[in-house]
């Protein structure tokens, strides 16, 4: 179910609406999620500006590189384009169609330097980030993105599957990573994001960065892994032991976190408040007396961005919705010994539950 033609318009009626509602001018998206958002076309970033102008009467203008147009046209062929040849200002062309005084509001990935050059050719107008009026659209997914998010995370969960046919002992981090690579694509994606790879006590750090140990029998594997399908993003994490079953304490730390994030499943629904799933994923570590070694955010929103709104953090009172999806990744870690986490996906239903993305089975598995 790929997004309809008319469901970009109708996203781009509504930012015009929000445009007016905050009395921006415009909102300028440079390639990345708000410009695939708003007008379905993806390309690579690169210093040659390409630029989508919407304006607050939800008049839209693709300025790109001339010889860019033709896969434009292919991309978004009901969006305008105003090209510009190599020896052109592109910042006087994407300026000239900003006509509403005000603010204007810069895609929040936008790099730097687009950005001072903008504001050059637009010295009138204060500058705001465009999450202040995408944020909101874009946190709450209509089904053809739901059915996309469901599609890239069971891409990932076959992913997940198959390298635990794969034998861990001996190999490095780096290669394990390889491997996940190699099976997110083959499996469907064409992007790879990211590929943790975290044995042992590198597993104690949640972001690890995959390197050359050597991975050993007995050693507990963090493997957090994912990337994109046509723009959605997947993301799951899953603890692996290797070469015999794992001894108590981790087994204990695992039976920990897999409860947790069953309590955190439970907590997401309709209404229920973002810091209220974090609340209760970090009420069972707590309980176990672990909860001094649970050093981050229960979930993030995910979707065309990795990170994305909602935030699942203490403190965020912002209400779940139906269509909001979510990481749900609680996991304990033990410095200088090893690190357990486990997450999936998860969307809110219309009838207010939340559902997994992620299928892929949460026992402590054991690999060769
Ligand atoms: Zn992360
Ligand atoms: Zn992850
Ligand atoms: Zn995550």
């Amino acid at each position: 179910m790929p997004t309809e033609r008319a469901s970009f318009a109708e996203r781009r009626a509504r930012a015009a609406a929000k445009l007016r509602e905050q009395d921006l001018g415009a909102l300028l998206a440079s390639p990345g999620a708000d410009l695939f958002y708003l007008a379905g076309y993806q390309i690579f970033a690169s210093e040659r500006l390409t630029c989508l102008v919407l304006d607050r009467d939800g008049k839209t203008t693709l300025v790109c590189p001339e010889f860019e147009a033709p896969r434009a046209a292919v991309a978004a062929p009901d969006i305008e384009r105003a090209t510009w040849e190599e020896t052109d200002d592109p910042y006087a062309i994407v300026a000239s169609f900003v006509r509403a005084s005000g603010g204007v509001a810069v895609a929040d990935q936008m790099w730097a330097a687009f950005v001072l050059r903008l504001q050059n050719a637009l010295p009138q107008s204060p500058f705001h980030v465009a999450s202040e009026i995408t944020r909101d659209l874009r946190m709450r997914k209509d089904p053809a993105e739901v059915e996309a998010l469901r599609l890239v995370s069971e891409s990932a969960d076959r992913a997940y599957a198959r390298i635990l046919e794969r034998p861990f002992a001996g190999r490095t981090e780096r290669e394990i990573g390889a491997d996940l690579a190699e099976l997110l694509r083959t499996e469907g994606h064409d992007e790879v994001g990211f590929t943790i790879v975290a044995s042992a006590a590198n597993g104690a750090s949640p972001h690890h960065e995959t390197g050359d140990r050597r991975i050993a029998a007995g050693d507990t594997v963090v493997l957090d892994f994912g990337g994109a399908m046509r723009g959605y993003r997947s993301d799951i994490t899953r603890t692996v032991h290797v070469g015999k079953p794992a001894g108590r304490e981790e087994q204990e730390v695992h039976d920990v976190v897999r409860r947790a994030q069953e309590a955190g499943y439970a907590a997401a629904r309709k209404d229920a408040s973002a810091e209220s799933v974090d609340a209760a994923s970090r009420r069972v570590i707590d309980d176990a007396g672990y909860g001094e070694f649970f050093i981050h955010r229960t979930g993030h929103g995910i979707g065309l961005d990795g990170h994305e709104h909602p935030y699942l953090v203490r403190g965020n009172r912002e209400r779940l919705e139906s269509g909001m999806a979510f990481s749900i990744e609680p996991g304990i870690y033990l410095p200088g010994r090893f690190g357990v986490r486990i997450e999936d996906i998860a969307v809110i239903d219309p009838d207010g539950s939340a559902r997994p993305l992620n299928r892929a089975d949460h026992a402590f598995a054991t690999v060769a």
